[in-house]
């Protein structure tokens, strides 16, 4: 155990951990240039902020979630996603006195007890984005314009599925014809959809298992059951999606897993590097959940997008490219002096803005060569009691083997005009 690390979890390092920025400033240019700002929840929250507003239907609090009871003997839960926490925060600050719409981004792992496998993992990392407070369409295509120019960036190949599924009444209206439906297959379905039915109908439309997909495939479409301001939003959605030549397929199977959505409801699924975990990103309307938290009633929509899923459908792709910063320069050392003064200079040239590195281990000289060149240094150089004495050293340049006579003291500037040249 001590070398092992629980299941469904990750350790990122090395060159992934620079994928892992290129992507992460990337999404951060995006998330603010659309005017949103970073918020960031705590990891735990109040297991009942997650069993209301998640839904006490869904896998997710049925099976999932990793709940505690912490040393007072409260219950707490480990956040399986972003949205309750940023609602939460929402009304508990007040922030609805403020300018709206509130635009928030984060990125955040999650936390979800599911069988782990490609694409799927129990600690997994979100990019989320959510705008509180108004109900108007342009708001859901401002968020899906979001994601879309995220996953353009990153160079993920995926399309837009899109679907309302109204609000309360339409749903209501739903759940009898749905019901009625799964009644007539309910024979041929899993256990799990056998039990959904009169609680939540439907989730059916979400089941993972071959089977009911192909019944549910089948079913008819909420959007018959939508009312007319339903169908006006919805309508008017697409409109600004043609509006803004942003591509999209109306799917009536995608309701997404949570219950806290309204109206809109919409998935970017890839085109084929994930394999079955397709669904990149998740997100839409959910009109109901700051008022169901205690604030007033108002619009919010948002999405969350997969951060591993991301990154692999980027690398399969081959768009994946590193910030890892050269070392410009690498001071190795002969004799006790030098190794002093190598410390030394490495120290001061990094005050200055230059990527210096040196030999902390010890090495002989020809071995600080050697690891100069593994960690890729730009430049190198050799302090011995000649080169203590003359003040000067011999530089040489690791790409191409020019050598360059420098003034010890003038290490900075060498650095700084060759890296601009
Ligand atoms: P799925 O249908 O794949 O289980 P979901 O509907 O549960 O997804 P959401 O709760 O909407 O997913 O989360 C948003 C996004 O986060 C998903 O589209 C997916 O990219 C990613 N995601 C969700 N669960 C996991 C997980 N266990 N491991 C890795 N990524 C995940
Ligand atoms: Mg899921």
């Amino acid at each position: 155990m001590l070398t092992t690390k629980p299941k469904g979890t990750q350790d990122i390092y090395g060159a992934d951990s620079y994928h892992w920025h290129w992507m992460e400033k990337k999404i951060r240019e995006i998330a603010e240039f659309y005017g949103a700002t970073e918020i960031r929840t705590p990891t735990f929250e109040h297991t009942e902020l997650f069993a209301k507003n998640v839904g006490e239907t869904t896998d997710i609090v049925n099976k999932e979630m990793y709940t505690f009871l912490d040393r007072g003997g409260r219950s707490l839960t480990l956040r399986p996603e972003g949205t309750a926490g940023a609602i939460r925060c929402f009304v508990e600050e007040k922030l609805y006195a403020g300018t709206l719409p509130l635009k928030l981004y984060y990125m955040m792992s999650n936390f979800r007890g599911e069988k782990p496998q490609k694409g799927r993992f129990r600690e997994h990392r979100q990019f989320g984005v959510e705008f509180i407070g108004p109900a108007e369409a342009e708001n859901d295509v401002e968020v899906i314009a979001i994601a879309k120019d995220v996953l353009e960036a990153i160079g993920a190949k995926a399309t837009l599925n899109i679907n309302s599924i109204g609000e309360a009444d339409a749903r209501e209206k739903y759940h009898n014809v749905l019901k009625e439906y799964i009644g007539d297959n309910l024979e041929s379905m899993c256990a799990d959809c056998k039990s959904r039915i009169d609680r939540n109908p439907l989730r059916a439309l979400d089941c993972k298992v071959p089977n009911c997909k192909e019944i549910m495939d089948g079913a008819p479409s909420i959007q018959d059951s939508l009312n007319e301001a339903d169908k006006d939003h919805f309508e008017r959605v697409l409109k600004l999606l043609d509006a803004l030549s942003i591509k999209y397929v109306v799917n009536p199977r995608i309701v997404r897993g949570l219950d806290y959505y309204t109206r809109t409801v919409f998935e970017f699924i890839d085109d084929g590097a994930l394999g079955a975990q397709s669904t990149v990103c998740g997100g839409g309307r959910y009109d109901n959940m700051v008022e169901q938290t205690g604030g007033p009633k108002m619009g919010c929509v948002g999405f969350g997008m997969g951060m591993e899923r991301l990154l692999m459908s980027a690398k399969a792709n081959g768009k994946v490219s590193d910030l890892a910063p050269r070392r410009q320069i690498f001071i190795g050392y002969i004799g006790e002096a030098g190794r002093v003064l190598s410390q030394k200079i490495v120290y001061e040239l990094r005050q200055k803005g230059v990527h210096a590195d040196g030999d902390t281990m010890g090495r002989g000289v020809k071995a600080q060569l050697k690891y100069a060149d593994k960690i890729n240094a730009k430049y190198s150089l050799v302090l011995g009691d000649d080169e203590i004495e003359k003040g000067a050293a011999q530089i040489k340049d690791m790409d191409t083997g020019d050598k360059y006579d420098v003034d010890i003291n003038e290490l900075e500037e060498f650095c700084k005009k060759s890296k601009a040249d």
